[in-house]
C-alpha cells in the first residue's frame, strides 16, 4: 500500500507527506484496528456510529489514532460523532454544519469537516449537491467551532478506476472554485488515480484489510 500511494504520489510530482492514509475499518473488530496502529497506521475511517462505539472501549492507549467518520450522518447522531471522532467526512448540509457546530460549542471542543458532494446522479448516494457548496461556505464561515478542510466524494463503483477520474477531476475544480484545499477522493479501487487527480486523504478498507467481513 505505502509503496502504491508513493508510486502515485511521484507519478503525480506530489509529496508522500500531502497525502493522508484514512484506514477504512468498518465491520472489523478493535483488534484490528490496534494491530494496524501497531503496524504503523494513525488515522482511521468508520462507516456506523453504533458501531464504532461499540469498539471505542477497546482502543484506549492509542495515543496517537485519530478517527475520521466517513458515513452517512443524521443530525440527531452529532452529539456521539462529536464524542468519537476527530473529523466528519460527511457533513452534506447547512442544518448538520450549523448543528455539529452547536454541539462542539457546548462540549467545548472543535471539529475538522469535509463537505461530501455528490457527482453522480445515483439515487442511493449521499452528499450535497455542487450547487450548494457556495451556501456550505458561506454557512461555515460564521461558525466558530468547525473547521472545514476539503470536499469528499464517492464516485459510481466501478471496476475501471479511470471512470472515477472525471468525478475527482470535477471535485478538484470545485474545491479550488470554493477556496478549499482539501480533497478526499479515492478508496481501494482507484485510489491511485485519486493521487494523480490531487488527494490529500484517501480511504482505503478493502486493499489494506481485505474482504469486510459480514457484520
Ligand atoms: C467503505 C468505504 C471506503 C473504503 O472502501 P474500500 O473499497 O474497502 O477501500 C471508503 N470510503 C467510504 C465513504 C466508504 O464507505
Amino acid at each position: 500500500m505505502e509503496e502504491r500511494i508513493q508510486a502515485a504520489a511521484r507519478r503525480a510530482g506530489r509529496e508522500r507527506h500531502d497525502i493522508t492514509l484514512v484506514a477504512v475499518t468498518k465491520k472489523f473488530s478493535a483488534r484490528t484496528i490496534r494491530e494496524a496502529y501497531a503496524a504503523g497506521l494513525r488515522v482511521f475511517g468508520e462507516n456506523y456510529v453504533q458501531e464504532f462505539a461499540g469498539k471505542r472501549p477497546e482502543l484506549e492507549g492509542l495515543p496517537e489514532a485519530q478517527f475520521h467518520f466517513i458515513g452517512h450522518l443524521q443530525s440527531n447522531k452529532a452529539r456521539l460523532v462529536l464524542e468519537l471522532f476527530h473529523t466528519v467526512q460527511t457533513v452534506d448540509s447547512v442544518k448538520l454544519l450549523r448543528r455539529l457546530d452547536a454541539m462542539a460549542a457546548e462540549m467545548g471542543r472543535r471539529l475538522e469537516a469535509f463537505f461530501e458532494v455528490k457527482l453522480s446522479g445515483e439515487e442511493s448516494k449521499t452528499g450535497a449537491d455542487e450547487r450548494d457548496l457556495a451556501a456550505l461556505c458561506e454557512a461555515a464561515a460564521q461558525l466558530d467551532n468547525i473547521r472545514v478542510l476539503g470536499l469528499m466524494t464517492v464516485p459510481p463503483w466501478s471496476e475501471d478506476a479511470e471512470s472515477s477520474r472525471p468525478f475527482f477531476r470535477r471535485l478538484a475544480e470545485l474545491a479550488r472554485k470554493h477556496e478549499l484545499a482539501g480533497l478526499s477522493m479515492g478508496m481501494s479501487n482507484d485510489f491511485e488515480v485519486g493521487i494523480e487527480e490531487g488527494a490529500t486523504v484517501v480511504r482505503v478498507g478493502t486493499a489494506l484489510f481485505g474482504a469486510r467481513p459480514k457484520a
